[in-house]
């Protein structure tokens, strides 16, 4: 449907004004992309609602220029000094220098030095023994959002640009927020003036059971980082929502400023930008985002039935995302894992794995036969590995 979408729009794409270096798909889209943002509202005389949309190709890019804009927004309200970034262990934020900085999964980066300077990491909220097989959100572990707290102190809000999470945690182990966690974030960061950005690049477009994360758990994030899902990974794009309050502050110049010295060749290319407004297009005839919060609570059920097959320590889920942690064989971290994977790729599923968690997110348009086939070869590949 997406490349039927595309030869259809094949025409439009030979126009290109030549007085802009940009395109009206490219507008189109950034329109039609803030009418499924969260709202946001008038809080303390800003104006958090979503307004613009800035373009990159991938998620990595949507990461790196998010974090720029938090930079160059402070520098444009005359607080040059805020320049330190948050991160959080176990997060993930894709491939660049930044976000790898911001990361938290050491393998990803072990070989690569000291990265950016002045970064600093919440830690990560998974506790085994405190909230194992908890369904959706657990209810332990809001209070690590206060690390936080003793984070501004030791440096100082006036050192501090943004704060990024993924508002469930992909890569590092599929780990939802803790149940008032987000909003405890949400909550210091206003305070201290400090930017909220969510990396949505998983989480947005379904994959939460609505079309972003923000939406579903009701927190207003400053700026957030999209990819994946925008063109439901048909052509390269990724993009940052930014709200009105960071655009305003950042795009204060004369017409021909450039207030933002940031950009990519490819940003808004056409062809990406008709494949997302084609994937809009479909989510919303075939009313994907709904559908991915009606299936939920029967995916829950059905990986939770896992609990109690051998070897399987805890079992995670949020949305359409789930993940099952298993016990690592013999003090061998991974080996158990991939065998699953593997085992379960040979019967016809593709998981993913991290370590000893098997990751599972099945497409939004997924049957619940399609949910009983993956958990039940899942369930039944780890009780032949050893
Ligand atoms: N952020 C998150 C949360 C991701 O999961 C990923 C990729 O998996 C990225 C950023 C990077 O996206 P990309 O691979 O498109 O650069």
């Amino acid at each position: 449907e997406i490349a039927d979408a595309l030869r259809a729009q094949a025409l439009d794409l030979d126009y290109v004004p030549s007085y802009q270096v940009a395109h009206p798909k490219a507008f189109e889209l950034a329109n039609r992309l803030l009418e499924i943002l969260p709202q946001g509202g008038q809080k303390e005389g800003q104006n958090s609602a979503f307004t613009n949309v800035f373009f990159a190709n991938s998620g990595s890019e949507a990461v790196e220029s998010a974090l720029k804009i938090a930079m160059a927004y402070h520098y444009s309200k005359g607080e040059g000094r805020r320049t330190r970034l948050i991160g959080r262990a176990r997060g993930f934020h894709g491939s660049g220098f930044a976000g790898t900085s911001v990361g938290g999964v050491a393998a990803n980066r072990k070989q690569f030095g000291n990265m950016l300077p002045e970064v600093d990491h919440l830690p990560h909220t998974l506790n085994i023994a405190e909230a194992a097989f908890s369904k959706g959100q657990p209810v332990w572990g809001a209070h690590l959002a206060d690390e936080l707290e003793n984070i501004i102190q030791l440096h100082g809000a006036h050192t501090i640009a943004a704060v990024i999470i993924e508002p469930m945690s992909g890569a590092g182990g599929v780990i939802p927020p803790p149940q008032g966690y987000l909003k405890k974030l949400r909550d210091i960061c206003t305070r201290h003036g400090v930017l909220l950005i969510f990396d949505e690049v998983i989480t947005a477009f379904g994959r939460a059971g609505a079309a972003t994360a923000s939406e579903k758990l009701g927190i207003q994030p400053d700026l957030i980082c999209l990819a994946k899902g925008l063109t439901n990974g048909t052509v390269p794009m990724g993009a940052v929502a930014i709200s009105a309050e960071v655009y305003k502050t950042l795009m204060t110049g004369p017409e021909n400023a450039i207030e933002f010295f940031h950009g990519y060749t490819y940003s808004g290319h056409p062809v990406a930008s008709a494949a997302g407004l084609a994937v809009l297009d479909i989510a919303k005839n075939e009313g994907l985002f709904d559908r991915a919060a009606e299936l939920a609570p029967y995916f829950e059920e059905a990986v939770h039935s896992l609990k109690g097959v051998p070897n399987v320590i805890d079992i995670r889920n949020f949305g359409l995302a789930a993940g099952v942690e298993l016990e690592p064989r013999g003090g061998v971290p991974g080996a158990r894992g991939f065998d699953v994977f593997r085992g379960c790729f040979e019967h016809g599923i593709l998981s993913r794995v991290t370590g000893d968690i098997l990751a599972l997110a099945p497409a939004m348009i997924a049957e619940k036969t399609h949910i009983d086939q993956l958990v039940e070869t899942l369930g039944r590949v780890i009780r032949i590995t050893d």
